[in-house]
């Protein structure tokens, strides 16, 4: 019996509006057991909220990304906030939060950006969840605000980050994600061969991050992901897929 877990995809995105029942029947006969949906915003928790309750094996986390975070007025924030806090006995983690520097050049935006994800740090505190976490040329800035509210049960999915940084992720038992487009990433296969096998996790980001650029990711492909595991840890590809979904398993229960 497969085991495969994508723990960070976007289902709801446009792209799979035509045929999503078609990607979860192939995820499943890939032998995907579980696939956790991140919103990005208001109206995409929404949808992750609707196909999490329309599939048996997506579950929902819901969040605030930065780029959509810093857009918000104080009172929207609290808003989404308050709706994520009512959703606390449905969402596997909070999340998609964090911080993105690469397309926030501003300041007193990326202080808006922090503001936020300061809060989703503290909402997941409240809700004993997990936080799954974007940060993209702002891994300094996060790991700091991570520590600084004393998270513990976080996710860095797609950690882009130096070794340095990533290694202090490590020292303070965070997990790491690893997505399909590890083929093309020498990147992704450092860091799969830094990160313990015990914070190691799988996930596709999809419709992004597939194993062949240019072309829409799903969540069969994290197969794709496990095997370059395996590789990089010297394990047969059966048993890093065993320890990936009790990593999962211990993560978001
Ligand atoms: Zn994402």
């Amino acid at each position: 019996m497969s085991l495969f877990v994508d723990v960070h995809c976007h289902l709801e995105y446009d792209e799979f509006d035509a045929d999503r029942d078609a990607v979860i029947t192939r995820a499943k006969e890939a032998g995907v057991v579980a696939i956790l949906n991140a919103g990005l915003n208001h109206e995409r928790n929404l949808k992750t909220l609707a196909i999490a309750e329309r599939y048996d094996i997506v579950r929902a986390c819901l969040g605030l990304y930065p780029l959509d975070a810093q857009k918000l007025s104080p009172q929207e924030l609290d808003e989404e906030v308050a709706f994520i806090r009512k959703r606390r006995d449905t969402i596997a983690a909070v999340g998609e939060v964090g911080l993105d520097y690469h397309w926030e050049k501003d300041e007193s935006r990326r202080a808006l950006q922090k503001e936020a994800f300061a809060r989703m740090i503290e909402l997941s505190h409240a809700l004993r969840k997990p936080l799954v976490v974007h940060s993209r040329e702002a891994e300094v800035d996060v790991i700091a605000m991570l520590e600084e509210n004393g998270a513990k049960r976080v996710l860095l999915h797609c950690f882009g980050g130096a070794a340095a940084l990533a290694k202090r992720g490590i020292a303070n038992g965070w997990s790491f994600s690893i997505p399909p487009n590890i083929t093309v990433s020498s990147h992704f296969r450092k860091l799969a061969k830094t990160v313990p096998m015990s914070q190691l996790l799988t996930e596709t980001d999809a419709p992004f991050l597939g194993p062949v650029p240019k072309t829409r990711n799903e969540p069969a492909n994290v197969r794709v992901a496990i095997g370059r595991i395996a590789k990089a840890k010297g394990l047969d590809p059966a048993e890093a897929e065993r320890m990936v979904y009790m990593n999962y398993r211990k993560l978001f229960g």
